[in-house]
């Protein structure tokens, strides 16, 4: 084959958690993957600071060094980690078709995709600069709630993912302030009653974030407006979480994968199987509810032995 023209056994498309398990695993199963990492190496992970919730790290480690950990761990049974990113796919054939920066074309049996999600952002220069500096913001309360424990915090949101979130460092935290642009939720009403319900979860209606105040290096403060009167005020907090939704970076299989109404990669239940044969999903591009990295890492293992299974079954039936 032309250098433009490759087949392989097992591409795996992503490198987060899910993308390197499910390495690891095909690897050791002699499936020789071969892994794009995208545009982003590592995933959201390299966006986290300290990650102390991820079982066999008992002092905790840095979400860019476990990524590092795990690439080395899947080279380890040679896995070939590329850079490139993912521009084309066909999977109307039984052999499915990638192309990689509208190049290189590869001739996949089997495609496992792990190209994750990513947290909105409001996008204002002060919440990018904390962010950069991971001086105190965050779109992730299981992972980083830990830090602000009796510290006082500020949420944005008013979904499912905003009032579980809150509900969560309301535990952790001395005061939580929930900013809800409109007058009212849009998360159930089970989640709704729970924040209101929750004593030290202080909710504000109509108000919106015009500046998140730091010292330099880390929050102080975040400065609010009610969209109604016109008032702002300044909250104290030395966290400010995120939580107005996530993408599923799944727009490229949109024609082929069936996708729920936000994106997000359908899967058979309890399996990794999507509705092409030999095309599987692990990760956060098919998960909206727990969205770690430990269930990430589980479905990628998933997602391997099924494409594993897959391939044997078919193996099989081609020898019969
Ligand atoms: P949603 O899209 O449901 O909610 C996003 C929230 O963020 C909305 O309240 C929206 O406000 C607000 N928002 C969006 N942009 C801004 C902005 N620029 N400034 C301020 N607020 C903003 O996302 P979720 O992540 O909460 O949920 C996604 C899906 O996952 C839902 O279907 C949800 O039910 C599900 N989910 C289920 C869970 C469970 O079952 N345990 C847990 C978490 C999520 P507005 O309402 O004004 O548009």
């Amino acid at each position: 084959m032309s250098d433009n023209l490759e087949h392989v056994k097992c591409l795996i498309i992503g490198s987060g958690p899910a993308g390197y398990t499910a390495a690891i695993y095909a690897a050791r199963a002699n499936m020789s993957p071969v892994l794009y990492q995208g545009t982003q190496p590592g995933g959201q992970l390299t966006t986290t600071n300290e990650v102390e919730n991820f079982p066999g790290y008992p002092e905790g480690i840095t979400g860019p060094e476990m990524m590092v950990e795990l690439r080395k761990q899947a080279e380890r049974f040679e896995t070939d980690v590329r850079d490139g990113w993912i521009t084309k796919i066909d999977f109307s054939g039984d052999v499915h078709r990638v192309w990689v920066n509208e190049e290189k074309e590869i001739l996949c049996d089997t495609v496992i995709i792990s190209t994750g999600a990513s947290a909105k952002y409001l996008n204002l220069p002060s919440e990018q600069k904390y962010l950069q500096l991971g001086g105190g913001v965050s779109a992730c309360a299981v992972c980083d709630g830990f830090f602000y424990r009796n510290q006082e915090v500020v949420i944005v949101g008013a979904g499912d993912s905003a009032c579980e979130e809150a509900h969560y460092l309301s535990k952790l935290c001395k005061k939580v302030t929930m900013l809800v642009r409109r007058d009212e939720f849009r998360a159930s009403k089970i989640m709704e009653a729970r924040v209101k319900n929750t004593a030290n979860i202080e909710i504000l209606f109509n108000t919106e974030t015009e500046e998140v105040l730091g010292d330099g290096s880390v929050v102080t403060g975040v400065k609010v407006k009610n969209n109604v009167t016109g008032e702002t005020q300044v909250i104290p907090a030395t966290g400010f979480f995120v939580a107005i939704g996530h993408k599923p970076n799944t727009d490229i299989f949109k024609d082929f994968l069936e996708l729920d109404s936000v994106g997000y990669i359908k899967n058979v239940p309890g399996t990794s199987k999507t509705n092409i044969p030999g095309v599987f999903v692990s990760g956060d591009a098919a998960d909206k509810v727990y969205r770690q990295a430990v269930t990430a890492a589980g479905t990628g293992c998933m997602a391997a032995l099924d494409a594993e299974r897959y391939l044997a079954a078919k193996e099989a039936f081609i020898e019969a």
